[in-house]
């Protein structure tokens, strides 16, 4: 039975709502959500249908959106995912956008566990002459991150190895990271999404989610030029946690930065 763009839409709607819908239908369609809207009464070949079909079984399963199509945007640029990386949330924003409120053209910046590497591409694009080094532990993550900056033009040294390993006895005027924060015990890690992400990015399995940001800050005063910044995206309970561990480790002029839901997302210090 031949159907029409509508109709199909309409049945995938039905089991997984009207925006994923259109957004499975575009990747397996290839084509834009513009051509959706203007050819409603365009019939469907099989393959068309059996595509579409496929990839509905699959997100009523669960699989993240993100994964089936095989991108996010983030800061209007798509990146390409997978499961081997952390799908790219827009609460990163907040990071990204306080990253480049503190640095100039030509700083040098790292990103530690960049997974699939949508801030160091992010700000490597958004300031060409930056250097920006890029860490993360898991191969797999570094191959995909690679294909995005060679997507998206960027110059990002990238390399493999846990946190500050990778770059022993350098500095940068800027640190950012978005590590594993969630609790090991947080029923999140059971829900939507994130039962189909890399666990370890989720979380590093400590109680209270901070294992890993505790290395980050603690190494960071050591990897920092004087006057550099560190930023780190943090849980939404963690925000006092991270200030007490940013002071402690003797950074100044500490801020703490809402993400787009008004929850204290990012926080960050100088070095003196
Ligand atoms: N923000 C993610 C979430 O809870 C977690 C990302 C992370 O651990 N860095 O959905």
């Amino acid at each position: 039975m031949k159907r029409t763009v509508r109709a199909a839409l309409d049945e995938a709607a039905s089991a997984i709502g009207a925006v994923d819908a259109r957004a499975l239908a575009t990747h397996a369609w290839d084509v834009t959500r513009a051509w959706l809207a203007a050819n409603p009464m365009q019939v469907l070949s099989e393959t068309q249908e059996a595509r579409l079909a496929s990839l509905v079984a699959q997100r009523t399963l669960g699989q993240p959106v993100a994964y089936l199509t095989g991108s996010r945007e983030f800061w209007s640029r798509d990146f390409a995912v997978g499961p081997g990386v952390l799908i790219p949330r827009p609460d990163t924003e907040t990071l990204v956008e306080a990253a480049l409120e503190r640095i100039g053209g030509e700083a040098s910046i790292c990103d530690l566990g960049t997974g699939s590497g949508a801030i160091a591409v992010t700000l490597a694009c958004e300031r060409r002459r930056a250097r920006v080094v890029a860490t993360d532990a898991s191969p797999a993550a570094i191959a995909i991150a690679r294909a995005n900056a060679l997507a998206h033009g960027a110059t990002v040294e990238f390399r493999e190895g846990s946190w500050y390993a990778p770059v022993a006895g350098e500095a940068f005027d800027l640190i950012v990271s978005n590590p594993p924060y969630v609790a090991a015990g947080d029923a999140h890690l059971a829900r939507g999404d994130l039962r189909f992400e890399p666990r370890g990015a989720l979380t590093d399995e400590s109680e209270d989610g901070l294992a890993s940001l505790r290395e980050i800050v603690a190494g960071a005063t050591g990897h920092l030029l004087p006057g550099g910044w560190i930023l780190v995206e943090h849980g939404y309970d963690q925000a006092d946690a991270c200030r007490s561990l940013l002071a402690a480790a003797g950074f100044a002029g500490l801020v703490s930065l809402a993400d787009l839901a008004g929850i204290p997302r990012v926080a960050g210090g100088r070095r003196e």
